[in-house]
């Protein structure tokens, strides 16, 4: 038999397939990783395939033995390799080592092997008196309680009985020793509240019905905040796992709270295993081995979950499916829901994405019906949405109030309160006021490294860099003009958890944040200091805008709504109207209806009109006419090619290489391009490299005219540069 081997090893001069003999004494196959002799070298590989012949059959070398005895990678995620280096241009190992914990190359993680004790079955039962003396009371004692429990942990039994004992009846062939694998379980505390059996709306039931009756298709779930989407999906897992099938549910890294956990843990018990960034690695790996062995069927996680190794998969979820971290932005740089529509082909399953405020793509394509547009229009027991009072901040400052807060937010603050209420402050900045700049000469404190402003932290009093973490110290005068009037510029969460406790003395105030959330456990604890009620108000950046269920929570203050609108980037209407949802439905989600006060200096931008009424489907038409009339996605396909290196010249050189030679690829492509043009990235400088890109914007042949771009990429790979492709990214910063 013959193997077809990836190694392991990330360059372009290996990123091929090599064949192997499979001695037959080996007990290997399809999907398992192995040692193999490469060069002069021993490496580490994956068997992609098998087959009876080579076409160099004289040259070939011995797979040298399993590394694992049983297949780590599935024939449908196999099937998922292929799609993957295709659309994204991307090596076959570095999809392949997307598949497995990271941790597992290179022998770095194996299964956690406990020892334990037990009696030797002849000694079960039996009276001690025989054997051991009456006097040897440790040995006694020991011997009573292994009969009781059958077996026990050595650590465990060292810890509560004497070693010496234990040494003793193991040396005269009364207890015997052996090793077996224990799983690390994450947060083994939350076991999970059995919660009331929640009978599925009217409205509940439809959507659920209909995702069950499908073998496949894609389904986009439009869902009002707190209209029960959360128990939909439970609802579909339970059905599917009743046909004997495991299902996938992806939720934003920032919502994988333990709530949700304690929610799914109550419903599945240990049949769930979680995947994300926040586990050890051995946590991790334990998880991965418990879907992989079928003893657990739900995989809930963050984006990579989307390569969970079930088998049998009848049901992919994807939650709050417009996130932004459902598309990779490093290496390997792919689409989370294009893998995931993918996968569920490949499974014949349905895929379902919900939202509360779907990207414009996604429900575009359901207007076109490529995805079945399921509805829940309303929240449960039909409690009302939050009203939202916009506040314009510049007549609040012509009127003499140049404070955090207008006086409308205050007044609804005090209230909210007086009433012993609960209140969440979002603002979409951390730190404490942010730039640092001169009223006099209009000089911005910036990163020596890279191209982006300071920001000031108040905690350590210094002046850090959000892209590379250097820190300054702060300025007490203007490096370009002298004057001392330098100021820190605008508000940052720090600043207004301050103002909120000088407000409310007698009040808790917790703030989240990226600076506040460093540690593993740092997010859970604020969350259920919050729940507990311990804590009056929660201040924080986008991390509290997602999923969070807090039945007291009446107020919402969106302190400045406008940072995300004037980023320039074709997507921050559509990241404010999504945020200000999100946040918003925080808001009277229990019995207490809630309001929410919005702060802008933009009161008349339609986003914030129809984020008043919640009319998603009016933002939606007015969004994508404006798209169509510019061209960009959903009606064009955005490619940058971004080159950057510590050498700007070379950069320059490089970019200007491929510029030439794409455009006269492109000669005979001007009707199905909408823009190409080559640019200095809008942010020139990070962590000391320059950054220079080539935009296009495709209008059709999409496919074709991607591979030319990559292609045309591929041959101009220097050293010392590096060259990124990426297909309608994030950001174009
Ligand atoms: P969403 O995910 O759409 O924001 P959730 O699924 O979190 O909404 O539901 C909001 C609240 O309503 C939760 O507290 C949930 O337990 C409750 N809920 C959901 N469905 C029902 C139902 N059919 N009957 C009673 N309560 C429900
Ligand atoms: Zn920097
Ligand atoms: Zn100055």
């Amino acid at each position: 038999m013959i193997a077809e081997v990836i190694v392991d090893i990330s360059t372009a001069e290996v990123d091929r397939v090599f064949d192997y003999r499979l001695p037959d004494t080996l007990k290997v196959g399809l999907g398992q990783r192995v040692l193999a002799p490469f060069g002069r070298m021993t490496v580490e590989g994956f068997i992609i395939a098998l087959k009876e012949t080579s076409e160099i059959p004289d040259k070939l070398k011995d797979i040298i033995e399993p590394l694992d005895d049983y297949a780590v990678v599935s024939t449908e995620l196999l099937g998922l390799l292929d799609f993957m280096t295709a659309q994204y241009h991307l090596r076959k190992v570095d999809v392949l080592r997307l598949f497995i914990p990271a941790e597992m190359r290179r022998g770095r993680i194996k299964e956690l092997n406990k020892r334990f004790a037990a009696l030797k079955a002849e000694y079960r039962g039996q009276d001690p008196s025989g054997f051991i003396k009456k006097s040897a009371v440790a040995q006694n004692e020991l011997f009573a309680y292994l009969n009781q429990v059958q077996s026990a942990g050595v650590a465990e039994l060292n810890r509560n009985f004497s070693a010496a004992a234990l040494k003793n009846l193991e040396a005269r062939g009364i207890v015997e020793l052996f090793e077996t694998a224990v799983a690390r379980t994450p947060y083994r505390d939350e076991t999970g509240t059995r919660e009331k059996e929640v009978v599925l709306t009217e409205a509940q039931s439809r959507v659920a019905k209909a995702v069950a009756a499908a073998t496949d298709g894609v389904f986009l779930l439009h869902g009002v905040t707190g209209s029960g989407k959360t128990e939909v999906y439970m609802h579909c897992i339970s059905e599917v796992l009743r046909q004997g099938k495991t299902a996938v549910m992806l939720v934003p890294e920032i919502s994988l709270t333990p709530q949700v956990l304690r929610v799914f843990r109550g419903r599945f018990g240990q049949k769930v295993a979680l995947l994300h960034s926040g586990l050890s690695a051995g946590e991790r790996f334990d998880e991965w081995r418990r879907l992989l062995s079928g003893e657990a069927v739900v995989a809930v996680g963050a984006r990579s979950a989307v390569f969970a190794p079930v088998q049998n998969l009848g049901l992919l979820i994807i939650d709050e499916e417009h996130d932004h971290s459902y598309i990779s932005e490093s290496n390997p740089r792919y689409h989370t829901i294009e893998v995931a529509k993918r996968r569920a082909r490949l499974s014949g399953c349905p895929l379902l994405l919900g939202s509360a405020t779907p990207s414009i793509e996604s429900y575009y394509a359901a207007k076109q019906r490529e995805y079945t547009l399921l509805e829940l229009p309303e929240r449960i027991n039909r409690r009302p949405l939050p009203d939202i009072t916009i506040v314009n901040m510049c007549k609040e400052v012509y009127e003499g109030n140049d404070g955090i807060f207008s006086r409308a937010m205050r007044a609804a603050l005090t209230d909210c309160m007086g009433k012993g209420d609960q209140a969440i402050v979002f603002i979409n900045r951390r730190g404490y006021a942010s730039f640092m700049l001169c009223p006099e000469c209009g000089y911005v404190a910036k990163c020596a490294d890279c191209d982006v402003s300071l920001v000031y932290h108040k905690e350590d009093h210094t002046l850090k860099c959000h892209y590379c973490g250097n820190r300054y110290p702060v300025l007490t005068a203007c490096p370009s003009c002298r004057s001392e009037r330098i100021r820190r510029g605008f508000v940052g969460t720090e600043q207004v958890a301050e103002a909120l406790k000088a407000m409310f003395p007698g009040k808790k105030v917790l703030r989240m944040d990226n600076d506040t959330t460093r540690t593993k456990d740092a997010h859970a604890t604020i969350l259920k200091a919050f729940s507990s009620g311990e804590a009056a108000i929660l201040v924080g950046t986008q991390m509290i805008a997602k999923g969070h269920d807090f039945p007291d929570v009446t107020l919402v203050g969106i302190v400045d709504a406008d940072l995300s609108l004037h980023f320039a980037d074709f997507r921050s209407f559509e990241r404010t109207f999504q945020l200000i949802t999100q946040v918003s439905g925080r808001a009277g989600r229990d019995k207490k209806p809630g309001s929410v006060v919005l702060q802008t200096y933009s009161p008349n931008h339609y986003v914030y009109r129809f984020a008043v009424t919640g009319d998603y489907r009016g933002f939606f038409d007015k969004e994508c006419n404006l798209r169509e009339v510019t061209k960009y996605p959903p009606f064009s396909r955005i490619i940058r090619v971004l080159v950057t290196s510590s050498d700007e010249a070379l950069a320059g050189r490089v970019l200007k290489g491929i510029f030439e030679e794409l455009t006269q690829g492109l000669a005979n492509e001007r009707r199905a391009l909408a823009y190409f043009a080559a640019m200095k990235s809008p942010v020139k400088r990070i962590k000391g490299a320059h950054r220079v890109q080539i935009l296009l914007r495709l209008t059709r042949d999409f496919d074709k005219l991607t591979a030319l771009v990559y292609n045309t990429v591929d041959r101009h790979a220097v050293k010392n540069a590096a060259c990124f492709v990426e297909i309608n990214p994030n950001s174009l910063y």
